[in-house]
Order: C-alpha cells, then structure tokens, then sequence
C-alpha cells in the first residue's frame, strides 16, 4: 500500500481547491453547498470523458446507502438506501450490499454513460471495532456479527477490489473532503445517531491508532460514577448524548409531572420519544424540551471542550441528527467549550455541523477507499 500524501500537496497542485477551501471557514454551510454546487456543474462539461468511479458503501445498523462518485469527488450518482435487515443473516446483508452496488453501477452508467469497467472498486464503512488490514468486521452489537470478512465477501460478490474503514472514520472523512470541515488540516469528527462515533484527521491523515481503535470520542468518560454505557463503561458521553440518550433524559424529564408539548408530540407514548421530536419541540420553545436540548449541549461541550485540549483541531464537526438541531444545541455547546477549553485552542476551532446529511459515510467510504489504494483523494492521484 502507497503511504499517504499530506493534503497539503493536493491543495497545492490545486490552487483553486485551496482558494474554495479557505473561502469556506466561517459560515461553513451556506458556502460549502455554493462550493459543491459549482464543482458539480464543472463535471458536467467533462461527462463520461474517461473519468472513473469509486463506490462508497456505508452501513449501519439500521440502513444501508449505496452510492458512487468519480474520482475527483465532484458528485453522487445513484445513492440509494435500504434497510440492513440484520436479523435475516450476514449473507443476507453481503448479497443485498452486492445488489445495490449493481444498482448504483446501473444507474451511474446511465447518467454518464459509464461502463462497469470505470469502476475501480469499493470503500466499505462499517461499525468498529474492526481490522483494516484484514478487512475484518471483529464485533459489531448493532448486526450480530463477530470476526466476518466483510471486505473479501463483498468484493468476490462483485468483483471489484473493497476495502473496510470504520464508518465513522469515513463519515468524517466526508464532511472533509466534501463538507463543512473542508480545508481543515486537524479535524475532528463526531457521528451523533444511535451511538457517538468519531473520527481524527491529524496533520492532513486520518488516523486510526494502533490497532484501528482512535476517535472512539463517544466512549470517553465525562462522569466516572455516570449512567452504564452499552460499552460496559459508566458515564460514557455516548450515554448523555447519543440519540437513544436524549429520548430517554426527555422521557424521565416528563415523568417529573411538568407540563409540555413534548406529551402532545408522543400522544403520551412515551416509546415515541425520539431526540428529533425533542429538537422540534425546543424549535417551538417547549421550556422542558428546550432544558433537555441545552443539558445536551453541555455533555457534548464537555466532551469537545476535552478533544479541543488534547488535540488542538480547527475543525469540530457534529454530523448526524444532531446537526438539526441548530443553534439551539451549537449555541450553549460553543459556550460550554469556551468555558472549559484552553483560550487558544477554542480561538483556533470552528465548530461545524456536518453538511453532507446523508450522505457522509457514503462520501467518506469512497474517500477511504482512494486513501487505501491510491494513496490520497484528489483527481491527480492516479495520473
Ligand atoms: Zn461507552
């Protein structure tokens, strides 16, 4: 495997990458979608000129989205979601994947008139923990899989090469090389659904650790006698401020008899409580809801407010549901990191939410794939 170029020489070969990319610091959202928007109508002049695709696949416990993109990362084509059907069997879930992937192929083919040749292969997200080298899914509680093989499944099903990268890692991958932390060279990534992933890109790399366990953000400790994660660990912020964990601190909020929209919201069913429904009621200024949204906004302060100490990032971006929330949440959660990070560290950082909705992990397996085969993600790596 080719070692990895820093960023810097793609930005470098590519002034006008670099000039987009600067653009987009501040208000990263509005600018980045005029960015991708304009990158977009530039493939368009260069349709079905030699250009060659990668597919990205990421999956999750719950869906499956298949999708695939030229190599210089200008667009999506065919992005499709299932669900993953997890309880039907691994073989199920490899032989659904392989379908799809011929769908997007399909589809990719027909708006560009790509043969199946233009496809160079496969990058895989997937649920840690897991071994790159080995292309090895090792646990994942959420599909019932131990030690499976999904890279060498997946690639004999289609005959393409694959590779597997943790689907946090990809989704953060993503929102950098297509999203709101573009241009970032330290960024740190955290997936907020069912769980709180992360990922790290330090230096322009993405970095997995020593054995493919680094970014692990929503598996550190914010109150050591704290709530039991799934993990095993107690206070684990993935168990204040995951998806599931914004429900259920809602759900015991209104136990406590207070009135609230969220109680109309649910039908007063409380198995209906979901953090969406929660960001929605703080949006119309339910008092309850809106406590619960800014209590989230500290837990997940705190835990940046830690990452921005230990890692000094320019970047923090918060994808997933989460990003829905809007200042609401990104208010209170940018003054608690003020409060507790150091001054430098805090004046270095934006903290973003993700703008690749979603699509991240998608965009980021593809990603994933050109930085374990080709050695970086630009169109200048396999010239
Ligand atoms: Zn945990």
């Amino acid at each position: 495997m080719p070692s990895k170029k820093p960023t810097s020489s793609r930005h470098a070969r590519h002034p006008e990458k670099r000039a987009a990319h600067s653009q987009a610091k501040a208000p990263a959202r509005a600018k980045n979608a005029t960015q991708r928007t304009a990158a977009g109508r530039s493939v368009g002049t260069t349709r079905g000129a030699g250009q060659r695709y990668v597919i990205g696949v990421d999956l999750g416990g719950t869906n499956i989205v298949v999708g695939a993109m030229p190599l210089d990362g200008t667009r999506e084509y065919g992005v499709r979601t299932e669900p993953t059907h997890s309880e039907l069997g691994a073989d199920s879930v490899v032989e659904r994947i392989g379908r799809m992937i011929d769908e997007v192929i399909a589809t990719t083919g027909t708006e560009t008139g790509a043969a199946r040749r233009d496809f160079i292969g496969v990058g895989i997200g997937a649920p840690g923990p897991l071994d790159r080298a080995q292309g090895i899914v090792i646990v994942t509680p959420n599909l019932g899989w131990r030690d499976f093989p999904l890279r060498d499944r997946v690639s004999a099903r289609v005959k393409l090469p694959a590779t597997l990268d943790n689907d946090a890692n990809c989704a953060t991958v993503g929102e950098w090389w297509r999203g709101a932390a573009a241009g970032g060279r330290n960024v740190v990534g955290m997936t907020i659904g069912t769980g709180i992933g992360g990922g790290l890109i330090l230096e322009g790399q993405l970095y997995h650790g020593s054995s493919d366990v680094a970014g692990e953000v929503g598996h550190t400790t914010i109150d050591p006698t704290g709530r039991r994660c799934k993990c095993g660990n107690y206070g684990c912020l993935e168990a204040y401020a995951s998806g599931p964990a914004i429900a259920q601190r809602a759900t015991e909020a209104l136990a406590g008899g207070e009135a609230s929209l969220l109680r109309e919201l649910i039908q007063d069913d409380m198995s209906r409580m979901t953090a969406r429904i929660v960001y929605d009621a703080a949006t119309l200024g339910d008092p309850l809801a809106v406590e619960v949204v800014r209590e989230t906004a500290r837990f997940l302060g705190t835990g940046v407010a830690n990452l921005l100490n230990i890692f000094n990032p320019d970047v923090v971006v918060l994808a997933g549901g989460v990003a829905a929330a809007g200042d609401a949440l990104f208010e209170p959660l940018r003054a608690e990191v003020r409060r507790r990070a150091f001054r430098p560290a805090v004046e270095a950082c934006r903290i973003v939410g993700g703008t690749l909705a979603g699509t991240a992990g998608v965009v980021g397996a593809v990603a994933t794939f050109m930085l374990q085969t080709l050695g970086g993600i630009g169109p200048h790596h396999h010239e």
